[in-house]
């Protein structure tokens, strides 16, 4: 005998509980499916345990998806003033960070809080520990888990993307699409540590740790912010948000000198030399890195015309990484289900009517900044205010 829901979701995480909050509020009986013994536990390590729940300065420009105008209409309907209010309701304590993004004072576990709140009020039931693995359609969906049977006229799916395996991610909501005959656009690590090639590695990843703010670009698309050289490769903040764009094979063009000129110190100097160039680097890069990039870029000569090609190299470093640190290091994935068969207004199929794709599953992906979970509370808001 299966378990009678108005709807079910499929996944406690930010999106599900967010959905399922909105829905039990307009009376719906809802049940949520996790395959966690916990739910939310994505959201417990977000922003280094502190939730970057959201940006100020969210736009539609802060999204990647094979199709742009897909995002807007959920984000214009259910806006970061929206899930502030609701933090500000809770009397959870927040701050901004920097560029618009907002972290709780104390701990992600009040954001977990929050949506178990909103969940109470709204009468929905969590199941954990239930790993779902069989959806079938007849006259109604039933979800079977490993030992329960759950049927319902609405189903929602918010099983997240391919990131961080070892919580719990899994391809089941892309494996219940391709099911219903919707199409998936190709998944691939977002968000995510670069790995340089064998030559590079061996260049300089002795200096591990050593950081510098750059403009990270790939594919037309630029980011200004923190570089990190790590064991492998590079990381940071710029490093991660070119890596949603940059593609194999593909290089990175790094600034190392955003908006300065390094070369005129050394034209200025007494005596010209490789001391002077590494040290007119002072203010821009750590001595390390530069000293290190100087002995492995070295100009001609210190003529005037041989440093202004040395200034172009400067700003326009370019790197071909190896690979990406894949799935395990990835904070998203990006591609997933196709938005062209997705209705923008409420996330329903357009083939099968009942059928709902929120969050992370969806191929709209964000930038680094509280984007992410902005577009689960958005999208979880748009599909629980019309089921
Ligand atoms: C380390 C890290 C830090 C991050 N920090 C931030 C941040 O500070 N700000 C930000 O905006 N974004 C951040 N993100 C991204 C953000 O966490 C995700 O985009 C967001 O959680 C997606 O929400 P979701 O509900 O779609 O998916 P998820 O949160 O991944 O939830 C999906 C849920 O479905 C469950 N599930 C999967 N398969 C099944 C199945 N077969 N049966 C039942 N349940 C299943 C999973 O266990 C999981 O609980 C971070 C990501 C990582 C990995």
């Amino acid at each position: 005998m299966s378990r009678q829901f108005d709807v079910i979701i499929l996944g406690a995480g930010a999106a599900g509980l967010f959905c399922a909050a909105e829905a039990g509020k307009r009376g719906r009986r809802v049940a949520v499916l996790e395959r966690s013994e916990r739910p939310g536990k994505k959201i417990l390590i977000s922003g280094g345990g502190r939730c970057n729940f959201t940006n100020i300065h969210c736009k539609p420009e802060n999204f990647l998806s094979a199709n742009p105008h897909f995002a807007k209409s959920a984000l214009a309907r259910f806006t970061p003033a929206d899930f502030i209010a609701l933090v500000e309701k809770h009397r959870i304590p927040y701050h901004e960070k920097t560029l618009g993004q907002l972290f709780c004072d104390r701990s992600a576990v009040e954001i977990t809080g929050l949506l178990d709140a909103e969940c109470q009020a709204g009468k929905v039931q969590v199941f954990t520990a239930q790993r779902v693995t069989e959806v079938n359609k007849g006259t109604e969906f039933v979800v079977r888990t490993e030992d329960q049977e759950f049927g319902s006229s609405t189903l929602v799916v918010a099983t997240g993307g391919l990131s961080i395996p070892k919580i719990g991610a899994t391809s089941f909501g892309y494996d219940v699409a391709r099911q219903f005959g919707l199409k998936v656009q190709p998944t691939r690590p977002a968000l995510v540590p670069l790995v340089f090639s064998r030559a590079d590695q061996k260049a300089y990843c002795d200096l591990a740790g050593v950081s510098a703010e750059v403009i990270a670009s790939t594919n037309g698309i630029a980011f200004r912010e923190k570089m990190l050289i790590t064991h492998r490769g590079l990381s940071g903040p710029a490093i991660l948000q070119a890596s949603s764009y940059w593609e194999r094979g593909k290089p990175l063009t790094l600034d190392l000198a955003p908006e300065r000129v390094i070369t005129p110190a050394v034209q200025r100097a007494k005596f010209r030399n490789m001391s002077e160039v590494v040290a007119a680097f002072q203010g821009s890069l750590p001595r390390r890195f530069a000293e290190r990039w100087v002995e492995l870029h070295e100009p001609e000569s210190l003529s005037n015309a041989s440093l202004e090609k040395f200034e172009d190299q400067i700003h326009s470093w370019s790197v071909t990484p190896a690979d990406t640190e894949g799935y395990e290091k990835a904070e998203v994935t990006a591609g997933g289900v196709d938005t062209d068969e997705l209705s923008s207004k409420t996330m329903e199929s357009r083939k099968v009517p009942g059928l709902f794709f929120i969050g992370e599953v969806v191929d709209v992906s964000g930038h680094l900044g509280g984007f992410n979970f902005q577009w689960a509370w958005a999208s979880g808001a748009a599909a629980g205010r019309a089921i």
